[in-house]
């Protein structure tokens, strides 16, 4: 009896699973396993909104391996150590495992190739529906500006899904973490409290949102996907980063669907391999700046605490402030806005705020959030790199009645109307009455205090 390991990271499905799905083609029996990382628990990667998801994840998974005749095996240690023990210990002839793309993950692969040599089988559109790397300009080795990236990537073919096993043999007598105890062990690693409106996680729960979504016309996404109170997005980028989706299925189904708003979604979804594709090749993006603009960082610890809290006194920028801490999750118009408050107007360092985000976001992922942050800085890849969002502009664009905001500041819940966005202008009385905050800085004077720290007047 041949066994194979089908070491599960990013990538917590069991429908269109590649790994899963090579490991019981080429073996009579498969250990799924998946490592508590020793190097993640404890550290800012393991924070509570996440650990709390990813508990849910592991659940749902042991849930669907269990219905198949097996389970997940959950250890805690060093992924490689542990993955080179139990091949050892059951004898097996394989392991299985998804490409990554951060510095943690290609070092993983590295090690993991070092200790197992031909064992090892690694793969690609696991993760992204193009693999990192697959797609490249002439002379260089990954793309830095998207729209030629997005032609190339649509002109990709695209791989069948892997069929969904019905039955998963797991030798008998492997040992693992109880999964009440892997729950208590991630929430005690995360130390704090999740969001209170923290999404459900697990393949289950992603499954039925994304069938709600497909199942729903896309018409609209086009045209209200920047609507900030319309919330008209898919809310799928957490399961889409825990894998508990693939997005290879995801894109062949949204490609197969009618009009604009279905291309406009798939185009979204380039965005992330986008974003992939270039960690993968600069994992130091993810702390260092891709393009070097010379920045002097001014803003200081209480400007920080006050956009970090909900308090700049910009109601938009403060309920999208509000809306993370809630919920650990933030529509991408608020996130635009608010990370350019703070870097194009507060002129803060875009790593504290990207640190912030990762501590909250439950979709918080390294390509995608370091990524997208360095693009608003202009750090990035975006051939704007000096542009600045005016919160007020955006305010007028993306919330003209002033809906979003009063959802989540309740201070301005009795302000009527787009008046929301100015609370300075109401008059003294029923100002000093809303016990909202004077803005934190001058728009304009903000934005001299970037330009001038850039050098670029
Ligand atoms: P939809 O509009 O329904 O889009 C579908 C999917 O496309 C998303 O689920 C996501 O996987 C992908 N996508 C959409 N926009 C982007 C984008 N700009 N870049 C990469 N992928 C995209 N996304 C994350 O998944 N994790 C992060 O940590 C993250 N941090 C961000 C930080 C900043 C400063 C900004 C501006 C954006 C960030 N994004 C991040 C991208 C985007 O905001 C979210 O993916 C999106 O808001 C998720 O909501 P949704 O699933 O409803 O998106």
């Amino acid at each position: 009896m041949s066994t194979a390991i089908a070491l599960f990271t990013s990538d917590l499905r069991i429908h269109d699973q590649p790994v899963l799905r090579a490991a019981l083609d080429a073996a009579d029996r498969v250990v799924p396993l998946f490592v508590l990382d020793d190097g993640v628990l404890g550290s800012r990667f393991c924070a509570p909104n996440r650990a709390a998801f990813l508990a849910d994840c592991l659940e749902d998974l042991d849930a669907s391996l269990r219905a198949r005749g097996g389970r997940l095996v959950v250890r805690r240690g060093d992924p490689v150590d542990t993955a080179v023990r139990l091949a050892a210990e059951t004898g097996a002839t394989a392991v299985h495992l998804a490409a990554g793309v951060s510095g943690h993950a290609q070092r993983r692969e590295d090690r993991l190739r070092r200790a197992l040599g031909d064992l090892l089988h690694i793969h690609d559109a696991v993760v992204t529906v193009v693999a990192a790397g697959a797609v490249t300009p002439a002379g260089r080795d990954h793309f830095a500006v998207f729209t030629p990236y997005l032609r190339r990537w649509e002109q990709q073919p695209r791989r069948d899904p892997a069929p969904t096993p019905r039955r998963v043999p797991v030798p008998d007598g492997v040992q693992g973490e109880r999964m009440a105890e892997v729950r208590a062990l991630l929430a005690s690693a995360a130390a704090g409290d999740p969001s209170p409106a923290l999404p459900r996680g697990g393949e289950t729960e992603g499954r039925r949102r994304r069938e709600a979504w497909l199942g729903a016309p896309l018409d609209a996404y086009q045209d209200r996907h920047d609507d900030l109170a319309g919330d008209a997005t898919s809310r799928l980028s957490p399961y889409l980063h825990f894998g508990c989706l693939s997005p290879t299925e995801l894109v062949r189904d949204a490609e197969a669907a009618p009009g604009p708003g279905a291309a406009a979604f798939v185009r979204q979804l380039a965005w992330r391999d986008f974003h992939h594709q270039v960690l993968a090749a600069r994992p130091a993006a993810a702390r260092l700046d891709y393009r070097p603009r010379g920045d002097r960082w001014a803003a200081d610890e209480q400007e920080l605490a006050a956009w970090r809290e909900g308090r700049t006194g910009y109601p938009v920028v403060d309920a999208g402030m509000r809306q993370l801490a809630h919920e650990g999750w933030m529509h991408n118009r608020a996130r635009l806005l608010t990370a350019s408050f703070l870097v194009k107007t507060l002129y803060g360092d875009w790593r504290a705020g990207a640190a912030h985000f990762l501590r909250l976001l439950v979709d918080g992922d390294l390509a995608n959030n370091q990524l997208n942050w360095q693009w608003v800085a202009g750090t990035g890849t975006d051939t704007r790199p000096n542009r600045v969002l005016n919160p007020l502009v955006q305010a007028r664009r993306f919330d003209p009645r002033g809906d979003y905001v009063r959802r989540w500041v309740p201070e301005l819940a009795s302000v009527e109307g787009p008046a929301v966005h100015r609370p300075w202008r109401l008059d003294p009385q029923r100002r000093a009455e809303l016990d909202y905050p004077e803005p934190l800085v001058d728009l304009e004077e903000g934005t001299r205090r970037f330009r001038q720290g850039r050098g670029l007047s």
